[in-house]
């Protein structure tokens, strides 16, 4: 190695020097990952110059044989991690160890409170990468050449993780990268061989790249004692170094699986669950495919990472293939190794590749299968549910022919338990089914309580039937994909007129049809009074404490999603609802025994009220409340 030349300082941009200063701070206790970041980026190195190589053979540099070197140093207190894969130039080592490029971190990082900033899982569930160097570093060096290029194009990269950091060109006759650690006082622990290997088998056994460590080993004399000056070191390759999913599942720990799901996800947790697999005949594959313990920072950022690995024919292609999932399944992580693909494809072909299309929905059915699995075990699932359950919910409108299987792994609140906690099949619901019952009712509201407390709710309690009670924001639109389930229809009972199907007897019926005979000049002098303002006036059953109450026409938009629409500019259909009356209610009945502006106010007044307990905005408050006054004083 020659001088170094052409020398800058840099400083960090500001989200590296937050995560470094987060980092520190809340990794003490896991301070052995670093092992495990490195390698890992040294293994993707190593399988991104394998994939370039495939039509260039000379980026090898007549050194194909990919591997990681590790090596400490215990007296200078130093550990290196050296790889021969495909290394940086210099701007490239810049932008990479100087800036994250990930949408959404500043963010996630300004989002952490105080106290989440100590919480190592928070962090990890971002992934720290390289930076993780300094939480057991004082002192990072970083020489790399770009496979292909000369040997004078090497850069070495130093820092001290305090704000900035130096690159200068240096010569380098191996392509590839190597990271020097000079250890922290309380961090030279780690410049141990014993250390060191266990941490290798811990976390990295499934790389398949090998990880070496030198021995060294001398000639022995004859009675056995090593002879002084014939050392020399011996590589010896300290990881298992097949890639994991190639391995027969039998002969794979669920230690293993975690570790893997851990490189693959640059998740700290481990995974729920997983599902490997490995098909042969028509349509050829191996996936491992896992579920996370917990929301990646970016799940719903337009451009967050998705999709899984992909491999052909072992060789590493692209991380983030997101064509082989759909969207509703981007919480899944993992491998995809298949013969069905060409080594040279990219993702515009990959985007034309009927095979790709076939591979999709075998995946597809692959994660739905293993959230069915899951669901098996409660607690697991509604840690799920309440990771991804709404992602979950986008599922019905976007595959059409797994809707059924899809509904199956939806969970709800409902009046069974009145609890929020979403933790109710459809098919709890169904076997919880009345006799006679027919649709699988359900509300949808802007929040909880206003979902549960609905005066449309009250003819059901009083039956004891159960209804599904939504409030998240894509609910109104995921009910408006879901058609049946199990044979049953959906109803909102918010919507259209009541039909309680068989449940009601012939008795209730005729008995309703006469009130409304006994009620239509109220009707019609209620109809007068409010004009445009209701589409239809007319009694109710669904009733039993509130005096009123609006709904809408079975197929108009529903409330949730008009509001939903309006904070979104969109303009909408004017809507006018259908105002039902209680005819059993005392404020009908002193309505029908009212004449003149004081049947004007209470009319008016019931209306606006039926308004409001849908969460609905009035048009004109102060005349609500001026017309309420009135009454109030009379
Ligand atoms: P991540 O690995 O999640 O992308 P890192 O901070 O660990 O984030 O690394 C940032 C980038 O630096 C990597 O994406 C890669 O391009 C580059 N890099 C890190 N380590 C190496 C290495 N050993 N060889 C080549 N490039 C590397």
């Amino acid at each position: 190695m020659t001088t170094a030349t052409h020398e800058e300082t840099l400083g960090f941009q500001t989200e590296v020097k937050q995560l470094l200063h987060l980092m520190i701070n809340s990794l003490y206790s896991n301070r052995e990952i670093f092992l495990r970041e490195l390698i890992s980026n040294a293994a993707d190195a190593c399988d991104k110059l394998r994939y370039q190589a495939l039509d260039n053979d000379a980026l090898y540099e007549g050194d194909s044989e990919l591997r990681i070197e590790i090596e400490h140093d215990a007296k200078a207190g130093t550990v290196t991690v050296r790889d021969n894969g495909i290394g940086m130039n210099r701007d490239e080592a810049i932008s990479n160890l100087g800036t994250i490029a990930r949408s959404g971190t500043a963010e996630f990082l300004q989002q952490l409170s105080g106290e989440q900033q100590k919480d190592a899982r928070l962090i990890g569930q971002f992934g720290v990468g390289f930076y993780s160097s300094f939480i057991v570093a004082d002192e990072v060096t970083v020489r790399t050449r770009k496979a292909g290029t000369s040997t004078d194009e090497a850069v070495e990269w130093h820092s001290k993780g305090e704000g900035e950091f130096t690159v200068a060109d240096i010569d380098s006759e191996r392509h590839g990268t190597e990271i020097i650690l000079h250890l922290k006082k309380d961090a030279k622990e780690f410049a141990d061989d014993y250390r060191l290997k266990s941490l290798v088998r811990k976390y990295s056994d499934h790389i398949e790249v090998p990880v070496r460590m030198p021995n060294v080993e001398s000639d022995r004399d004859e009675e056995g004692k090593p002879i002084e000056g014939s050392e020399k070191t011996v590589w010896e390759t300290v990881n298992e170094a097949t890639a994991l999913w190639v391995r027969p599942k039998s002969d794979i720990s669920d230690e293993e699986y975690k570790g893997f799901y851990k490189h693959v996800a640059h998740d700290f947790s481990d995974p729920l669950t997983w599902s490997h697999n490995k098909v042969e005949g028509k349509l050829e594959y191996t996936s491992l495919l896992y579920v996370p313990g917990r929301a990646p920072f970016d799940l719903y950022e337009r451009d967050g990472a998705r999709g899984v690995k992909l491999y052909v024919q072992r060789v590493f292609i692209m991380d983030d293939a997101d064509q082989f999932l759909p969207l509703y399944l981007r919480f899944i992580k993992g491998v995809l190794d298949t013969r069905e693909l060409s080594l040279n494809v990219s993702r515009e072909i990959l985007q034309q590749d009927p095979k790709v299309e076939k591979i999709r929905s075998a995946l597809t059915k692959r994660g739905l299968d293993m959230l069915t699995r899951l669901a098996k075990n409660a607690e697991a699932y509604q840690t799920f549910w309440n990771t991804f359950g709404s992602v979950l919910k986008e599922g019905p409108a976007e595959d059409v022919a797994n809707r059924e299987k899809i509904a199956g792994l939806l969970r709800f609140a409902t009046t069974h338990t009145d609890s929020s906690t979403q933790d109710q099949s459809l098919a709890d619901y169904v076997g919880r089914m009345k006799e006679g019952q027919e649709k699988i009712y359900y509300i949808v509201a802007d929040s909880f309580n206003a979902a549960k407390s609905s005066p449309h709710l009250e003819i059901f309690r009083k039956k004891g039937i159960e209804v599904l009670l939504l409030n998240d924001r894509v609910d109104e639109w995921l009910m408006s994909h879901l058609d049946e389930y199990n044979g049953k229809a959906f109803a909102d009972v918010a919507k259209g007129d009541l039909d309680l199907g068989e449940v009601e007897n012939e008795e209730e019926k005729k008995a309703k049809e006469e009130t409304a005979k006994s009620k239509e000049g109220l009707v019609k002098r209620v109809k007068e009074v409010l004009g445009e303002l209701a589409q239809e006036i007319r009694v109710t059953h669904r009733l039993t404490d509130s005096p009123a109450c609006v709904v809408l026409p079975e197929h108009e938009m529903g409330f949730q999603m008009r509001r939903i629409m309006e904070a979104a500019g969109q303009p909408l259909p004017e809507v006018r609802p259908i105002l039902e009356l209680n005819p059993e209610h005392a404020l009908v009945a002193r309505l029908e025994s009212t004449e003149g502006d004081d049947f004007t106010d209470l009319a008016h007044v019931l209306f606006d009220q039926a308004i409001i307990a849908e969460g609905g905005h009035l048009d004109d408050p102060a005349s609500y409340v001026r017309r309420l006054n009135t009454l109030l004083t009379a």
